[in-house]
């Protein structure tokens, strides 16, 4: 294992640093940069775009050939937490979800032609994307073997009905990705497509209102009513749904942790700042032990964090499927931004409650990190399995 950050990858890391310091995080200071989600206002986000396509910094996750930047999985982990040091990063550097990890996945499994029409616009920054999975009970939650969509095929053509929940950004998104149910086979039952926002035979029934600030195009409900999907819109073979998901979500799940790692670090930013300069009981609060404690707890959670990160990208830039790996990071990751961002909030005191800082923003998002690409107890199930599998095997170097 060699961690050492590729030329090119500390060279992205900097100038992603840069432009996060020098343009982003003094515009999350102004009330006007901000929409109704609470994300960045969306003439700004343009702007900004444009901003990060000139300086050379537009989505590092795809080829170059593509319009990206070509960066493997471990350069990806050192720049996102870069570029997460600012609320507004990922989704400026067209590095957010969901947008990030459906492109990743197009790229991978979709045939060139789906790619030109159904991935490249999204690489391009011209329209937004969806994944559509989850539904609510008793449907397809942790256990997506539940699922109750379904697309029967009919000539050319499948037809899908059914109702899915918390999909992020179908608000505003003109490409998805959807999940729905093909057979009874417990393992080959799903398959994926691809529909535009303008196929009839769907609709977003409500926009569900949720204790964070949100991702642009929020979190929708969905109905399907009749949907006709060519069978060319279908995404791998028929039967490869939870494959496809597979693919997808290794990767996705990692990127969260490379992004929350930034939020984390930003948080602790914070409170450095504020403990440095505060005084109490004729002593700076940076030199009380309490504090450093504290400071001193929160730092080395978030190192645990980035190793495990970095690990798992090794992994997957090896070619591994690193499943445990990612899965470790996923579940220590999601505590350590929560733990990050409630120490900093409690040493910026009274400060750290108010709006006056970013802290109870990320504060609030960072409750959905167990929560989602799978809540901790299902990746910690799934790890226990790999456990009594492997045996001793499950800590193997090699
Ligand atoms: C902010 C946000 C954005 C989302 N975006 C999307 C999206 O874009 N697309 C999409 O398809 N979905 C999305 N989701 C849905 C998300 O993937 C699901 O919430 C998640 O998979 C869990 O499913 P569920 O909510 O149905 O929980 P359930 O399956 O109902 O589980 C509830 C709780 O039970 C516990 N639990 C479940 N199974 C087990 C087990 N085997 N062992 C022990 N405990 C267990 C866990 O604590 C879990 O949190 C999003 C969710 C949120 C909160």
């Amino acid at each position: 294992m060699d961690f050492t950050l590729s030329a090119k990858g500390e060279d992205y890391r900097r100038r992603v640093q840069a432009f996060v310091n020098n343009e982003l995080i003094p515009l999350e200071e102004e009330p006007a940069s901000y929409d109704e989600h609470e994300n960045i206002a969306e003439p700004l986000l343009q702007t900004m775009r444009a901003r990060a396509k000139q300086e050379g910094l537009w989505c590092l996750q795809m080829p170059v050939e593509r319009g990206g930047q070509g960066l493997n999985i471990s350069e990806m982990a050192a720049c996102y937490e870069e570029m997460n040091r600012s609320i507004f990063g990922p989704v400026v550097f067209n590095s957010a979800a969901p947008d990030d990890g459906n492109m990743m996945v197009l790229n991978k499994v979709a045939t060139e032609e789906q790619k030109a029409r159904w991935l490249q616009p999204i690489v391009d920054g011209d329209v937004r994307s969806s994944f559509v999975m989850t539904e609510p009970g008793p449907g397809a939650g942790s256990d997506p073997s539940m699922m109750l969509t379904t697309a029967v095929r009919d000539g050319d053509d499948w037809v899908v009905n059914g109702h899915k929940h918390f999909i992020t950004g179908a608000g505003i998104a003109s490409h998805f990705i959807l999940i729905a149910k093909t057979s009874d086979d417990p393992r080959k039952g799903l398959s994926a497509f691809l529909f535009h926002k303008d196929d009839p035979g769907w609709e977003i029934i409500r926009h569900i209102p949720i204790m964070g600030p949100e991702e642009h195009g929020g979190h929708c409900e969905l109905r399907f009513n009749n949907m006709r999907i060519p069978d060319s819109n279908r995404l791998m073979s028929v039967g490869d749904g939870l494959k496809l998901t597979q693919i997808r979500l290794g990767p996705a799940r990692l990127t969260h942790c490379m992004r929350w790692l930034g939020l984390s670090k930003r948080s602790m930013e914070i409170a450095s700042a504020y403990v440095s300069e505060r005084e109490s009981f004729g002593q700076k609060l940076a030199d009380r032990e309490g504090v450093q404690w504290l400071l001193g707890e929160a730092a080395m959670q978030i190192q645990i964090g980035r190793l495990l990160t970095m690990h798992a990208a090794w992994k997957l830039d090896q070619g591994d499927f690193a499943r445990k790996e990612v899965s470790i990071a996923k579940v220590t990751v999601a505590d350590t931004l929560y733990k990050a961002v409630d120490t900093a909030l409690q040493l910026c005191g009274a400060r750290g409650y108010s709006k006056d800082t970013r802290l109870e923003w990320i504060y609030r998002y960072a409750r959905q990190a167990r929560l989602v690409d799978g809540a901790s107890e299902v990746h910690k199930m799934v790890l226990s399995k790999y456990l009594l599998k492997e045996g001793d095997g499950f800590w193997h170097w090699g």
